[in-house]
């Protein structure tokens, strides 16, 4: 039951770990590495010797058989080899003659899935065969480490997405641009154009570390505590596309912001990296790990350490390491590092890192403040060096190749060079003279990009949804526009933001749980007693100082037709009772 996780989740993980971090653990302690991370508690003799501890899959403790098909298809052989297959045979045989376990298995480690065959509805998710399923056309997803972007980059993305996608563009919670209806054929010709202007899809997907979320106003932001380009570039430059990281029990989601409204949700990422001032040592970063949604939600805990900026690459790639021999292979549903941080405690994860992985010991650090809610720089704001970077919002992060295009030599035109996706399903365009800001964002505007979004636009977010993922029982995308729609024109705008978040699936791709109204997608009883597409309701969940899990409230399911109507109604609610300053979640 989601509603006891969530409970549980709470009790591991409140704010008080933020307010109190461990310290370093004694060094007397027993040595980690002889231990079972999942030991269960000491029982009496007889019943200790009937019942020998299973282990779970971990490869520190002897376990390297595979335990699961995943982990069969990883030894069989390393996913990233499938690339010279997809080069030399698939692109030029078609997909008839791409191997099942390449398909839906490594084609990920390059940012391939294959996409929902159309016409397939929701109700038909969970019982058709996975080849049902599969249309011949692939998601592609190009990682962007820190969603920076040169125009010049942005330009040549639009254009594989007119040439080979359909027009299809949508900027992801995870600062990747997805494209869709990609073909195997054309494959090779789009990793020759993006890699061309330094971009990727090495990772993008997979059990391996995904992209690095990276502030979006990296090196620009007046406020900035330090800026975490170099380290995010180190980690990229030194271990993406590393075999030694390229079979992890399952992803490894990697967040790294100097910025004081920790505007990449570090909260909810594998391992975190928050900018952060040691009253001695000066600026540098605070490590998190454990965060994850989906099953089992749970916040970062910190180390209680503080990272140096040269060394985020090191103690990151020590996290990583960790999270390799010691995560748990045997179950999908538990192969994320949260459940490792669970079982040991912050204290024993950082005497882990510290005496086996890094041979030294981090200095303790104090926690960054908590943002009263993660920063989404939507907006024109001003720039240390006095430029402007505007904060464009399109729909839940949809938008097209030709406006992508458009975008870049928009900005061109007004002088500016350089643009950032962001973890909210936005875009930011850098360096404008103030003389220039007023028409780029009347440029913006035309292609469906606002700078001057009304709430409902600014703070909706949805994942890709039955349109194009095999996992989706309900639609997303356009339910979310008919959503923004519907309220700008019955409430106008809001003196507050209220997150609204839509997902297709249990999934949280569009993070449900951290959001104020937090959507899962499912089949719901619709008037006349059928199933129609509809939404399990979360509420009152957030991040910053509201970090914590939306309520699953039982019962509370709304069709997607009834909607707009339901989330008037609770907004209105929390409008009218509201004490004065009360946020949605508190
Ligand atoms: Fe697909 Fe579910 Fe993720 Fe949405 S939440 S993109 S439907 S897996």
């Amino acid at each position: 039951d989601q509603v006891d996780d969530v409970s549980r989740a709470r009790a591991l993980t409140t704010a008080d770990h933020r307010r109190h971090p461990p310290k370093a653990a004694n060094s007397a302690t027993e040595d980690p590495m002889t231990q079972t991370p999942t030991a269960p508690p000491a029982r009496k003799p007889a019943a200790r010797a009937a019942r020998k501890p299973r282990g779970e899959g971990q490869w520190a403790l002897g376990y390297r058989e595979p335990l699961n098909p995943n982990e069969q298809s990883k030894k069989d052989d390393n996913p990233l080899n499938v690339r010279a297959r997809i080069e030399n045979i698939y692109a030029h045989r078609g997909f008839a003659s791409i191997d099942p376990g390449d398909l839906r298995g490594r084609f990920r480690w390059y940012g391939l899935y294959t996409q929902r065959k159309p016409g397939i509805d929701g109700g038909k998710t969970a019982t058709l065969e996975p080849h049902e399923l599969d249309d011949e056309y692939f998601m592609l997803r190009v990682r962007i480490d820190g969603g920076a972007l040169t125009t010049e980059q942005l330009h040549v993305i639009g254009q594989i997405s007119v040439e080979f996608a359909r027009n299809t563009a949508d900027i992801t919670d995870r600062q990747n641009i997805q494209l869709h209806w990609i073909r195997v054929e054309d494959v090779p010709e789009i990793w020759r154009r993006l890699e061309a202007v330094g971009l990727s899809t090495t990772e993008a997907c997979g059990d391996c570390p995904r992209v690095i979320l990276g502030s979006p106003v990296a090196g620009i932001a007046a406020d900035e505590i330090i800026d975490p380009t170099n380290a995010i570039r180190a980690i990229v430059d030194r271990y993406i596309g590393d075999p030694q990281f390229s079979n992890l029990p399952r992803k490894f989601k990697t967040a790294i912001t100097g910025h004081p409204l920790q505007d990449v949700v570090p909260e909810i990422n594998d391992v975190a990296f928050v900018g952060v001032v040691h009253p001695e040592l000066g600026p540098g970063f605070d490590l998190w790990v454990g965060g994850g949604l989906s099953t089992n939600p749970m916040l970062a805990q910190r180390l209680g350490t503080w990272v140096a900026e040269e060394d985020v690459a090191e103690v990151w790639a020590g996290v990583c390491a960790i999270f390799r021999d010691y995560g748990y292979r045997r179950l999908r549903s538990r192969a994320r590092i949260k459940f490792l941080i669970a079982d040991w405690g912050p204290e024993k994860f950082r005497e882990v890192l510290e005496t086996k992985y890094l041979q030294r010991k981090l200095p303790d650090g104090p926690a960054p403040e908590t943002p009263a809610r993660p920063g989404d720089h939507v907006g024109v704001n001003l720039q240390k060096d006095g430029n402007y970077f505007i904060g464009l919002s399109p729909i839940a992060g949809r938008t097209g190749g030709q406006a992508l295009i458009d975008l870049a030599e928009l900005a061109e035109a007004h002088g500016s060079f350089r643009l950032r996706a962001t973890p909210m399903q936005k875009i930011l365009v850098l360096d404008v003279a103030k003389e220039r800001v007023d028409s780029l964002v009347a440029g913006a505007e035309q292609l469906g990009l606002s700078a001057r979004p009304r709430a409902w636009r600014r703070s909706v977010m949805a994942c890709t949804g039955i349109e194009f993922c095999k996992l989706a029982i309900v639609e997303t995308k356009a339910q979310a526009a008919r959503v923004v729609n519907e309220l700008e024109q019955r409430l106008g705008e809001l003196d507050t933001p209220i997150t609204v978040n839509l997902n297709g699936c249990p999934n949280s791709c569009a993070r449900i749980q951290v959001a104020d109204i937090g959507l899962k997608g499912q089949l719901v009883p619709g008037p006349n007693g059928d199933q129609v597409e509809g939404y399990q309701v979360h509420l009152g969940g957030g991040l910053g100082l509201d970090a914590g899990f939306g309520r699953k409230l039982r019962g509370h399911k709304v069709t997607a037709d009834e909607l707009p109507d339901y989330v008037e109604r609770v907004a209105k609610n929390f409008l009218a009772e509201r004490n004065d300053g009360e946020r949605f979640a508190q």
